[in-house]
């Protein structure tokens, strides 16, 4: 058994998690995840936010959509994201990405979880989690995807399936040093539906670990709507 599937596979990585913060390594009591300490680095993501890209607003708006979000809209129709991707939480996802720490998915998962509640979901439903895929190459060079990672996590938590409705085709090259319509025209087809991956007339909830420009959630949602699905939102683990 390969290291990764033996720490995808070991009941106790994955039943329990270890006696010390995710975060920072301390001892913390049973049953905690993160120490006070860590716990009070996360910034929440609290209204007023953009109502479609959660951009948080300083301000007293109740409603409110960000410049960016207004005049070039996303194929999402919001993408939701309950803490920042700052300190610890940054800190974390960098683990489970390049560390192959796949165990904090679950504390990631937590937080996605919250998410479901948010306002914006209230009267929507989605019918399945769809994982933002990778290039088969960065595939094999990491060996897991994070996104399909958190899906699983977040169906346990949850009970909506997964679906992997997409793949990536394209290399892209990095995103960086591209303006927004760059960014677009850089994705855009780097992204098809797989075979036997129906999705017409479903809600889908597009997963990925970290929201910043918003630019690959929204073209693997234009190859969702394409593809027939009758609603995209998106939620990731957090936002940049
Ligand atoms: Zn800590
Ligand atoms: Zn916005």
């Amino acid at each position: 058994m390969s290291g990764l599937r033996a720490l995808l596979f070991d009941p106790l990585r994955t039943l329990f998690f270890p006696p010390h913060c995710a975060g920072c390594g301390h001892a913390i009591p049973d049953g905690e995840v993160l120490c006070a300490t860590c716990q009070s680095g996360i910034e929440k993501i609290r209204p007023p936010r953009c109502e479609v890209c959660s951009q948080p607003y300083p301000g007293d708006l109740p409603v409110f959509t960000c410049p960016n979000c207004h005049g070039d809209p996303f194929h999402f129709e919001n993408a939701i994201a309950v803490v920042r991707s700052r300190g610890i939480v940054r800190e974390m996802i960098h683990r489970l990405k390049y560390n192959k720490e796949l165990w904090l998915g679950r504390i990631l998962a937590d937080w996605m979880h919250e998410g479901l509640s948010d306002s914006r979901l209230r009267h929507w439903t989605p019918e399945a989690l769809v994982p933002v895929p990778l290039h088969p190459r960065r595939l094999r060079e990491r060996e897991f995807n994070q996104a399909e990672i958190l899906c699983r996590e977040l169906s346990r938590l949850s009970g909506i399936p997964v679906k992997s409705a997409l793949a990536r085709r394209r290399y892209t090259t990095t995103q960086t040093l591209l303006d927004r319509r760059g960014r677009r025209q850089n994705l855009r087809d780097a992204f098809i539906p797989v075979k036997n991956g129906d999705v017409t007339n479903m809600n889908l909830l597009l997963v990925d670990d970290v929201l910043t420009t918003g630019s690959t959630l929204d073209a693997c949602a234009a190859t969702l709507l394409e593809s027939g699905a009758a609603s995209v939102r998106a939620l990731t683990a957090a936002r940049g």
